[in-house]
C-alpha cells in the first residue's frame, strides 16, 4: 500500500504563530519539531495499518520545513519550491490513498488558527461549484483527478469540518481546538502523536471503503481576492473571466486543469502583495 502524504504546518499541536512556522524566526526550530512528530506518528500509524511506501510532500511556505533523515517508514520526501503541482507535486495514479497532515483552515472560517486559502496576502474566498473550500478542497481536484482518495485528515476543528466536503469517510484526527486566528486550546503533542497513530492505522485498515473526491463536471473556480487589481491580473491568464470587482472564476472538464489555472492565479497575484 502506498500513500501520499501532503504536510502542510498550522494544523500541528502547539502551533499559534506564524513565529513559529516561518523560516528564520525564533521559534521555528520548535515548531519544526513539534510537525515532524506529528507526520511520523501519522506514517508509523499508517505502517501499523497495513501501509508499505510513503512520498512525504513538504507542502508549506519554502517548502523546507522536514529534514529528510528524521522522517520515519523510509519515505521518500518531496522539498523545496517551487513545484508545478504545489501541495500536491508527486501524486499520480500509483498512490492508494492521501493523507492531508496538519492542515488549517480556510482564510474565511470563523474560528481558525491561522486561517488562510494559499495565500493569505491576496485571497479573500475561494469557491468550488458554489462551495467554499480550503485548501483542502482545492487540492482535492487533484486527488479526483487522478482517482486516489484522501483517507486522512489532520488539524484543528475547522479543518476536519471543511474536509467532510471532499471526504466524508476520511479518518479526521482533531489535534486543537481553534479559539480564534492565533489563540487554540492544544492536546498535549505526546497524545496528539497518539490519536494521529489511531487514526492513520485505521485509515490504512479501511481504505478499501475510502471514496475518491467527487465534482460535478464541469466544474467552475471562483477566487475573491483582497482588492480589485488582484482580480484584474488574474484576467491576463487565459480562461479566467471576471465576475465582479474582485471576484473572478474559470471552468473546466479537466480538474488537474483547474488546480494548474488556480496555482497560476495564487503564483501571479503574489507579485502584487504589498503591505
Ligand atoms: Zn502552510
Amino acid at each position: 500500500m502506498k500513500l501520499f502524504l501532503s504536510t502542510d504546518f498550522e494544523g500541528t499541536s502547539g502551533i499559534v504563530a506564524w513565529e513559529q512556522i516561518l523560516e528564520g524566526q525564533a521559534e521555528y526550530a520548535q515548531g519544526r519539531q513539534l510537525l515532524t512528530a506529528e507526520v511520523n506518528a501519522v506514517i508509523k500509524g499508517a505502517q501499523s495499518g497495513g501501509a508499505t511506501e510513503f512520498v512525504v510532500n513538504d507542502a508549506h511556505n519554502a517548502m523546507r520545513n522536514l529534514h529528510p533523515q528524521d522522517l520515519a517508514g523510509r519515505a521518500t520526501l518531496i522539498t523545496g519550491k517551487h513545484k508545478p503541482l504545489y501541495m500536491m507535486e508527486g501524486l499520480d495514479a500509483s498512490f492508494d490513498g492521501i493523507c492531508f497532515v496538519s492542515y488549517h483552515g480556510s482564510i474565511g472560517a470563523e474560528h481558525a488558527v491561522l486561517s488562510h486559502t494559499y495565500n493569505p496576502g491576496a485571497i479573500w474566498e475561494v469557491r468550488i461549484n458554489g462551495t467554499i473550500v480550503g485548501e483542502s478542497g482545492l487540492n482535492a481536484l487533484v486527488a479526483a483527478h487522478y482517482g486516489v482518495p484522501i483517507i486522512f485528515v489532520s488539524g484543528d476543528d475547522a479543518t476536519a469540518e471543511e474536509a467532510t466536503f471532499i471526504a466524508p469517510k476520511a479518518e479526521m484526527v482533531v489535534v486543537k481546538h481553534s479559539i480564534g486566528r492565533f489563540a487554540a486550546a492544544n492536546i498535549h503533542p505526546e497524545v496528539a502523536c497518539e490519536l494521529l497513530y489511531a487514526g492513520a492505522e485505521q485509515a490504512a485498515r479501511m481504505i478499501g471503503q475510502m471514496h475518491t473526491p467527487q465534482f460535478h463536471l464541469p466544474a467552475q473556480i471562483e477566487v475573491t481576492f483582497l482588492v480589485a487589481d488582484m482580480a484584474e491580473m488574474a484576467l491576463w491568464i487565459r480562461g479566467v473571466e471576471r465576475v465582479s470587482a474582485r471576484t473572478v472564476k474559470f471552468s473546466g472538464e479537466n480538474l488537474l486543469d483547474l488546480y494548474r489555472t488556480f496555482v497560476t492565479v495564487v503564483t501571479l497575484t503574489r507579485s502584487l502583495v504589498d503591505r
